[in-house]
């Protein structure tokens, strides 16, 4: 089963991604997260990779794709995947078509998770993952703070949930991703999920019985 979510940074497309991941036992493949894994290696791809994650911008469609390509050809997909935060523009989504046609395989759900944008960005601004687990948690809606532990690691803050970066990244998916939302309602397999204040409970109960059903 392949699946994809789509939605704004803060949308809470990684939350339903690992709770699919639990779920059906498919791997999440998160090209934010895979980046995030370059930048912390020191190589000068990470430098630069830095740079324009903190500005909230794009990083090139060639390299997300040499990545996501890299992982969907692994072992561990050969049951699946997960894709969050990919693609992220009409161009990747045609070279995903392209490569998931190669390896004869299709995308059977895309969940597009449908957020308030004032509650976006109190998510992406309070927002903390455990730097060991991945685990994330909210500084406006829970009573973790930077630094507490998980009980496996630290939560941490990333570079590029302040406020101006988070602008940013809003307006830049608003005008690059958003497009997307009607290339793959054409194909017949979107799925609007409505997320608002309360839990992410509720929509992973909502996503999980269209995929059982
Ligand atoms: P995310 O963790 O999905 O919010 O991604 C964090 C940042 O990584 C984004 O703001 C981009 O700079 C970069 N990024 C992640 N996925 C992609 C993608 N598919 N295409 C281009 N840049 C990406």
């Amino acid at each position: 089963m392949n699946v994809l979510f789509l939605g704004a940074p803060g949308s809470g497309k990684g939350t339903q991604s690992k709770k699919i991941e639990t779920e059906f036992n498919i791997p999440q493949i998160s090209t934010g997260d895979l980046l995030r894994a370059e930048t912390a290696s020191g190589s000068k791809m990470g430098e630069d990779l830095k740079k324009i994650m903190s500005s909230g911008k794009f990083v090139s469609d060639e390299l997300v794709l040499k990545l996501v390509s890299k992982k969907i050809t692994s072992d561990d997909c050969s049951n699946g995947f997960i894709l969050d935060g990919f693609p992220r523009n009409l161009s990747q989504a045609s070279s995903l078509d392209v490569l998931l046609n190669d390896l004869n395989v299709a995308i059977e759900y895309v969940f597009l998770i449908d957020v308030p944008t004032d509650l976006i960005i109190k998510r992406c601004v309070g927002r903390i993952t455990c730097d060991t687990c991945g685990k994330i948690e909210n500084e406006y809606f829970s009573d973790f703070r930077e630094g507490d532990s998980c009980g496996e690691g630290v939560y941490v803050k990333r570079a590029d949930d302040n406020e101006e970066t988070v602008t940013n990244r809003l307006r830049v998916y608003s005008e690059q991703t958003e497009p997307i939302i009607e290339f793959y309602e054409k194909k017949g397999i979107l799925h609007r999920i409505v997320g608002g204040e309360d839990g992410p409970e509720r929509l992973t109960e909502e996503i999980v019985t269209i995929i059982k059903n």
